[in-house]
């Protein structure tokens, strides 16, 4: 057993057991947050150096689809910590950054990312916010749409146009801790899925140092794409996977424990459910096989590797769709009713499709690269 699985093997326990409350009342999964903290887990994209595992790409994936598959929220919470994780890691803020890269590696801080915006929705990439320069600061007025762990993280990586932006892509990426003067949570998360994610609206009104800046000014559309989007794409695949495997695993033991006690036989002796289950796992096992090689890909990357990553997500998402929808199908009202567990998996899987770059945006970007047309 290789360290990674030890320690998945210590967190997976608090994680299922949370999964349930989460999901029911919606309640931000701290548990299994502590739990991954302990196993060193939140540390997993964090230099050794600071006290990470300086784990990689194929790490991300065995993580993050193994804790999704004992619960989504969790899952979805800790994808976005080792986003934020990667990004700091990658273009460390002068004011504070070296503190900050340990903390997230231990998790005595938890991190998130603040990208997306009522302004422009789904398009992260082109927040319309805009820095204002003050003296040795910057100000920041955003309106947030959708802020995984809105409550319960520390520090929010926040996008903004830089002051002098020329275009919609020349932004920054600042830190904003949670509790700055200015922060404000405009409610609670209650979705269909990933119930305990606590993906609340923030606004900003916040005045942070220059040197709390990720990098140069205008240089966060380029950490967004060159640092977050396969850290994220490949973790929310995985996300997608691991709930889609659940659902599947689910089903399976379901048709063979359920009877036809008149016919003295079982759901798994009907040949068409037999049929749904192996095409539902033919899905998933192809899907997993192409989330490894584009991790891989990643990894060391060459000229395929950004149209892989675009369509590795986008196909996860929806192989995660039909393969959930199969499992329910499968299980029939005994899975409609919440006596078999693919309902949680079921909309819990609904959300990779929708989180940006959503699953028809990357369709359309790896149609535009396809054809040899720009991206933006
Ligand atoms: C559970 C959850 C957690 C989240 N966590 C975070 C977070 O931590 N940080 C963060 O920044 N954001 C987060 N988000 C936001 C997420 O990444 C998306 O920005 C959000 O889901 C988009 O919703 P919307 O209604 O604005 O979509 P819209 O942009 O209105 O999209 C509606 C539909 O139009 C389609 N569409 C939009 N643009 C295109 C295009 N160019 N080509 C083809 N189709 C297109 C979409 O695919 C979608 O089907 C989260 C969202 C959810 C659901």
């Amino acid at each position: 057993m290789t360290e990674l699985a030890d320690r998945l093997t210590q967190a997976l326990p608090a994680i299922r057991a949370g999964a349930e409350p989460a999901d029911e009342r919606g309640e931000f999964p701290a548990g299994s947050i502590a739990a991954l903290r302990d196993a060193g887990l939140l540390g997993l994209l964090s230099p050794e150096s600071a006290g990470g595992i300086g784990g990689g790409p194929a790490d991300v994936v065995e993580a993050v689809s193994a804790v999704a598959g004992a619960c989504g929220s969790t899952a979805m919470v800790y994808l976005m910590h080792l986003s934020a994780a990667a990004v700091v890691g990658a273009a460390v803020p002068p004011e504070g950054g070296d503190d900050l890269v340990a903390a997230l590696a231990s998790g005595a801080q938890l991190g998130t990312l603040a990208f997306s915006e009522r302004g422009s929705r789904s398009h992260f990439w082109a927040p319309v916010s805009r820095a204002r320069r003050l003296d040795g600061a910057v100000g920041i007025r955003a309106s947030k749409s959708f802020v995984t762990s809105a409550s319960h993280a520390d520090v929010y990586v926040a996008s903004t146009l830089a002051p002098d932006a020329a275009s919609p892509t020349d932004s920054s990426l600042y830190l904003v801790a949670r509790g700055s003067d200015g922060v404000r949570i405009d409610g609670t998360f209650d979705g269909l899925g990933l119930r305990g994610n606590d993906s609340a609206p923030v606004t900003l009104d916040v005045t942070v140092p220059t040197g709390a800046r990720l990098g140069d000014d205008c240089s966060g559309f380029g950490l967004m794409m060159q640092v977050v989007l396969p850290c994220f794409s490949l973790g929310n695949a995985a996300v997608s996977l691991g709930l889609a495997r659940a659902a599947l695993e689910a089903a399976i033991a379901h048709a063979g424990g359920a009877d036809f006690v008149h016919l003295d036989s079982a759901l798994r002796d009907l040949p068409t459910i037999r049929a749904y289950l192996a095409k539902g796992w033919t899905d998933l096992v192809a899907h997993e096989a192409l989330l490894r090689e584009t991790a891989a890909k990643v990894a060391a990357p060459d000229d395929t590797t950004v149209l892989a990553v675009l369509a590795t997500k986008a196909g996860c998402n929806e192989a995660a769709l039909r393969i959930t929808e199969t499992a329910l199908r499968v299980t029939g009202g005994a899975g409609f009713s919440k006596q078999v567990a693919v309902d949680r998996p079921y909309r819990d899987a609904r959300a990779g499709f929708v989180m940006a770059p959503t699953a028809d945006a990357l369709f359309d970007f790896a149609g535009r690269a396809l054809c040899g047309m720009d991206l933006f």
